[in-house]
């Protein structure tokens, strides 16, 4: 079954300690996609500006991601600029410049609407609402978010909420979204305002899942060198939702093994700028470190 994928497709400028690299492909659309594309068909709906680069629409060609939703419009494309500090998980944005989003408002194709699983990845909860308005029936419904949004649009996302299944967001944001330092309470207090499922990412350290089941603490795969983080988040969610699509049945008899390869796709991410490294990655290679993540942590 197919994945739809909404969220920006941006050309990221982003400055580690040891390199600068301008104009990668970048967005979180972009990230999910990519990372989905390893298990199921994915169907992105974006915009970019007649600046964005060919070679980028043939990456996503290069991943079978379908593009009828991908608009092509006079102007710039969304742009963000950011620096990482020595640690390498301080992230600063530099700058944000919408161009073509400032006034995007798709119409999905017509056989976009009924795609099963949708993926509502990082971009301003009004236009998510505006995507999830179309769809008919979706069968499950996931969202990220970031703090921009939980600073400037609150009152929308809360009502996202109570529209989704699955909710994912980091622990800072867990923590201001909710007023709550413990990763646990919070987790309580999401579920509160609506989603059955709430995953909270803890960067290097994993991610944990509650949803009707219980808890499931998902690894990070451990990595020496980080290059660039970005896109790790959107990476590991498209990934999930990549993997739960390829299973079908009930979302929960799969997504603690949809989470660990998500979270395998993340490393990948991690261990290059943009989306070079995970665009040559072979699936083999994914299957691999699943393997190795699945003896570590079993017990
Ligand atoms: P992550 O590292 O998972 O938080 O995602 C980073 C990606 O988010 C980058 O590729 C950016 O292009 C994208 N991004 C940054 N700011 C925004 C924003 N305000 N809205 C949507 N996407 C953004």
């Amino acid at each position: 079954m197919s994945v739809l994928i909404v969220g920006s497709t941006a050309l990221d400028s982003i400055k580690t300690p040891k390199a600068e690299n301008p104009r990668l492909l970048g967005g979180s659309a972009s990230h999910a996609a990519v990372a989905a594309s390893f298990f199921a068909p994915v169907r992105m709906v974006g915009i970019v500006g007649e600046d964005f680069p060919r070679k980028y629409l043939s990456l996503y060609r290069r991943h079978d991601i379908d593009l009828a939703g991908l608009q092509i419009q006079p102007g710039k494309t969304f742009h963000w600029a950011g620096e990482y500090e020595e640690n390498m998980n301080n992230r600063r944005t530099l700058a944000t410049e919408l161009g073509v989003f400032e006034t995007f408002s798709p119409d999905l194709p017509e056989a976009y609407r009924k795609t099963p699983y949708v993926l509502l990845a990082n971009i301003g909860p009004d236009l998510q609402h505006h995507v999830l308005d179309q769809m008919r029936k979706p069968k499950f419904v996931v969202a990220d978010t970031m703090d921009l949004w939980i600073s400037i649009a609150r009152p929308s996302l809360l009502r996202l909420l109570k529209r989704i299944d699955g909710f994912v967001l980091n622990d800072s944001e867990a923590r201001s979204l909710t007023g709550e330092d413990n990763v646990f309470v919070a987790l309580r207090r999401l579920h509160q305002l609506g989603p059955s499922h709430v995953i909270v990412k803890l960067g290097s350290h994993g991610s944990v899942l509650s949803g009707p089941r219980g808890l499931f603490l998902c690894p990070a795969y451990p990595l020496s060198r980080v290059v660039d983080p970005t896109g790790a988040g959107d990476s590991f969610v498209g990934g999930l939702m990549g993997w739960l699509a390829a299973a079908g049945g009930k979302v929960d008899a799969h997504i603690r093994k949809a989470m660990v390869h998500g979270s395998v796709v993340a490393s990948f991410c991690c261990e290059g700028f943009g989306l070079t490294r995970t665009d040559r990655t072979p699936r083999e290679a994914i299957d691999r470190r699943v393997a190795e993540l699945t003896q570590w942590a079993a017990f």
